[in-house]
């Protein structure tokens, strides 16, 4: 009979039994790969973007899908700590850009490894290539689990750390859902986030702007009166299906939920390719530069102002000749150039399936969960950790951050529950 059964062996799933280890519990975790941390060792581009720096009230806004839930959990347990927990664990860790963090070494395999060293310094039992099938109760008690071989194995509680169902190839098939039906809980529509758009507009079946990436750009989804939900300023690419790249993967939810929320089968964006410059100003600048250049062509007098394949883009989508001279440019069409530079507005029809996505949106009702110990307020003994619950941030760190701290609260009450 063990204390705690961990089931998952992804950042939530293996902070949750060094929790639980760590308050004395007699520990198993298991997991279906033959590995673990599978998706922990790719994130962040195979360097594990740990966790994040940036202040608590940051990293919650950074966490569109239910990130205040975690107010209670991040008084308890939250970024600092993580960062104090690896560098106790000999991970030393740098800090880039928006505050995301990282091991010195680069290497995301580092702080897996840290992670399972220090699991069994702490003597907790651990199952590969055992998927767990289902989760037993009774008398409204959890009293174990049964793998798919039929083994049964009892344990005072449970904690579902099984992940959403993106990238299955890591071995997060959502197997974590139904078990959360089966002891009550209500499950809140899954959906891909931080997922690639897809666009049928002729550019992008044309292929026109393939491969360009725009550097710092403002991507805003408009709802259908054109005024935008969230405009997310950062880098961005044009791909053969459509637009990718941060500013795309952190509007990304937004073109699912308005698609979802009026019924679209195409929701409009706005692309403002020089978000730092005001559009009167821009205007006038430009006027000067036609107006010195006179007789140079127009692509030649604007070289610079952006990449030259979106320059002559959006030249000849303001039907401006780029091979016209500077003089012959009227006004009119001067400022619809600037209105093109400043808010070039295009259509999306969806984006990528959920197994393409970094990341599940959706899962676990948070409102049926205890915020400060992540225990389920329908099932006792049964905790929920991770990305099963419908908790889902930005990637940048926030998603693993969130894994981590409902992680170590799981584990830690898990056990504290079984003494
Ligand atoms: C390519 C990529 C890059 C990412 N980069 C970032 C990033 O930079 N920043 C960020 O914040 N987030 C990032 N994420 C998201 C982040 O990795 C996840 O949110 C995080 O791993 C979720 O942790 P988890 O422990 O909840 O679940 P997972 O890491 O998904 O782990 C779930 C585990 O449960 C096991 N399991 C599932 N079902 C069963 C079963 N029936 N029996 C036994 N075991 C089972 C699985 O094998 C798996 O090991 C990225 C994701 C991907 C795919």
């Amino acid at each position: 009979m063990y204390d705690v059964i961990v089931i998952g062996g992804g950042p939530s799933g293996l902070m949750a039994a060094i929790g639980a280890a760590e308050n004395k519990a007699k520990v198993l975790l298991i997991d279906k790969g033959n590995k673990l941390g599978r998706k922990l060792a790719i994130s962040g581009g195979g360097r594990c973007n740990v966790t994040n720096r940036l202040p608590i009230d940051e990293i919650i806004r950074h966490i569109p899908g239910n990130g205040r839930f975690l107010y209670g959990a991040f008084s308890v347990f939250n970024n600092e700590d993580i960062i104090s927990f690896f560098e106790n664990l000999g991970i030393e860790l740098k800090e880039e850009d928006h505050g995301r963090m990282f091991p010195v070494s680069n290497r995301a395999q580092s702080v897996v490894d840290a992670l399972l060293n220090q699991l069994e310094q702490l003597r907790v039992e651990i199952k590969v290539n055992s998927p767990v099938k289902e989760i037993l109760f009774k008398d409204h008690q959890t009293t174990g689990i049964v793998l798919e071989t039929g083994e049964k194995i009892s344990s005072k509680s449970v904690v579902v750390a099984s992940g959403g169902k993106s990238v299955p190839q890591t071995g997060s098939t959502g197997d974590g859902f139904p078990w959360a039906i089966a002891a009550g809980h209500t499950i809140s529509e899954l959906f891909p986030t931080e997922v690639p758009v897809t666009s049928s507009e002729n550019f992008i079946k044309d292929k026109t702007l393939q491969g360009l990436s725009l550097r710092d750009v403002a991507l805003s989804v408009l709802n259908p009166k054109g005024k935008p939900l969230i405009t997310h300023q950062m880098d961005m690419i044009f791909t053969h299906f459509g637009i990718s790249g941060p500013a795309v993967l952190r509007c990304s939810q937004f073109v699912v939920k308005a698609q979802k929320k009026w019924k679209l089968d195409e929701v409009t964006l706005a692309l403002d390719a020089l978000p730092e410059r005001r559009k009167e100003d821009l205007y006038n600048e430009l006027i000067k530069v036609i107006k010195d250049e006179s007789k140079k062509t127009v692509k030649n007098a604007l070289k610079g102002m952006l990449p030259e394949r979106y320059l002559l883009f959006l030249l000849e989508r303001s039907g401006i000749d780029p091979g016209a001279i500077c003089s012959s440019i009227s006004s009119e069409k001067l400022r619809t150039f600037v209105e093109m530079c400043k808010q070039f507005s295009f259509r999306v029809n969806g984006t990528l399936p959920l197994e393409k996505a970094f990341v599940t949106g959706g899962g676990v009702s948070v409102k049926e969960i205890e915020p400060k110990t992540m225990a389920s307020k329908l099932m006792p003994g049964l905790y929920f950790c991770g990305e099963v619950l419908d908790i889902y941030g930005y990637t940048g760190g926030y998603n693993i951050t969130s894994a981590l701290v409902t992680g170590r609260l799981a584990g830690t009450n898990a056990a504290l529950s079984s003494n």
